[in-house]
This record gives C-alpha cells, sequence and structure tokens, in this order.
C-alpha cells in the first residue's frame, strides 16, 4: 500500500479535510505548549483561562509565573508548563522585538522549525503545529495516534521514535494532503487503530494492513464495538 492509497482510503472514509486558519501562531504554541501531556479537553481549558485572566501575551510574559500557574492549573504541571511559557514568550520578544510569528511564513520551512525548536520545551510536533495550524505550511506533527498508526503500516519501523517519525513522513505525503492525513490519522487512531485491541474487523486497512489481526486468531469480536464518542480534532 503507498501512501496515495492511504491518504485515499483515509479521506474515503473520515472526509477530506480542509484547512483553514485556527489561532494566531504564539497563540497555537502557547496552546500547544499546554497540550503537552495531557487531554485536549483540559489544555483548552487552561488555555481559555489564560486569555480571560490575561489581556495580551505581553502581560503574560511579564506576569508572575505563580499567577500564570494559577490560570492554567487544569491542563497539569502547571509550576513548569508556567514559568516555560513566561520564558518563551520574553525570548520571542527579545528575538523579534513583538510576538508577530508572522515572519516563519517568510523562511524556508526547515528554518521555521529550527528557529521554534530553539524555544525552551519546543520540539518537532509543538513546532509543526505552529506550521500547520497556524500558517498553513506543509509541516507534519506526529503525535502519538499517527506514531502507532504509522507503524502498523509499515511507513515506519517500529523503532522509530516520534521525532525521527516526522522526518521521515513530512517528506512523503505531498503537501497539499498533509493538513488531511494528520487529522485523518488522528481520527483513525482514535477511533479504530486504538493503542490496545485495535479494530481490525471494521478498520479501512483491513485487507492491506501488514498489522491486521484478522486471521491471526488474536482478536475477538467483543474488540469490535464501534465507539461513538468522536472526540472533536482541531
Ligand atoms: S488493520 Fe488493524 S492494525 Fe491495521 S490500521 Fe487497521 S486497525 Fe490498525
Amino acid at each position: 500500500m503507498n501512501i496515495d492509497e492511504i491518504i485515499k482510503s483515509l479521506e474515503n472514509e473520515y472526509g477530506k479535510r480542509v484547512w483553514s486558519e485556527h489561532r494566531d501562531p504564539v497563540s497555537e504554541l502557547i496552546l500547544t505548549m499546554l497540550s503537552q501531556h495531557t487531554s485536549d479537553v483540559n489544555s483548552r481549558r487552561a488555555f481559555d483561562k489564560l486569555v480571560s485572566d490575561f489581556k495580551t501575551w505581553e502581560e503574560v510574559a511579564n506576569a508572575d509565573p505563580d499567577d500564570i500557574a494559577q490560570s492554567i492549573w487544569t491542563a497539569g504541571l502547571a509550576n513548569v508548563k508556567a514559568p516555560r511559557i513566561k520564558v518563551i514568550l520574553q525570548m520571542v520578544m527579545q528575538r523579534r522585538g513583538s510576538l508577530d510569528l508572522s515572519f516563519l511564513t517568510e523562511l524556508p520551512m526547515n528554518e521555521a522549525k529550527l528557529w521554534l525548536e530553539q524555544l525552551p520545551g519546543v520540539g518537532p510536533k509543538t513546532a509543526g503545529c505552529v506550521l500547520l495550524f497556524s500558517l498553513g505550511l506543509p509541516a507534519l506533527p506526529v503525535d502519538t495516534h499517527i506514531h502507532r498508526v504509522a507503524k502498523r503500516l509499515r511507513l515506519i519501523d517500529e523503532k522509530t521514535s516520534a521525532d525521527k517519525a516526522h522526518r521521515i513522513l513530512e517528506p512523503i505525503v505531498p503537501p497539499q494532503e498533509i493538513y488531511s492525513f494528520h487529522i485523518n490519522m488522528i481520527e483513525h487512531g482514535r477511533r479504530v487503530c486504538h493503542a490496545q485491541n485495535p479494530k481490525c474487523q471494521i478498520c479501512v486497512f483491513t485487507s492491506t494492513c501488514p498489522s491486521s489481526k484478522i486471521g491471526s486468531g488474536k482478536t475477538t469480536a467483543s474488540s469490535y464495538t464501534m465507539d461513538s464518542n468522536k472526540k472533536p480534532v482541531r
């Protein structure tokens, strides 16, 4: 199965996802920082509280980290995330003279990534989220679902780390398909290709996936109840 067939099958199953601007790049950066090691629900709650408690990101940059921590406690690790957010905002202001990151679209994408990854706590996934969601660039953030599904479909091998997976997957997905591929792989991981008991029997890749358990006797009928909880994705 090649990448085009995978993209097509996912779009037949979940629809073609079309990018639209999410939020400004600094807001995306802070939201993604908050989402580390917690659920989307908790990180969005923390983000909304932070935005309502402080009028501007400049205010957050100058705030006491304890006050920031109080706003974002629902995201967990507040005492780690709060000072980090403050330092990131201060570094952006020092390096750019403002909190406007739109200049990143003028750089070659790899330079834009490196620029972001020099900020504390910003790795390939966080940088990719800012570039893809906010700026519409063809960066591919690899989360836990994409990492798992890509391994099962043998797009990457079993030993490839999530950080390394960015460098392997991004060049093989056509740039105009990256957003749709990203969203649909996450959807597939959440709804069908679960970490435990993947629902191979109802999977769009049942007959083509090298990891399909159909016929191996490892799965049971009770594993195939469709999850009705459709968690919203970005
Ligand atoms: S066939 Fe099974 S292992 Fe393969 S992608 Fe589908 S659910 Fe995942």
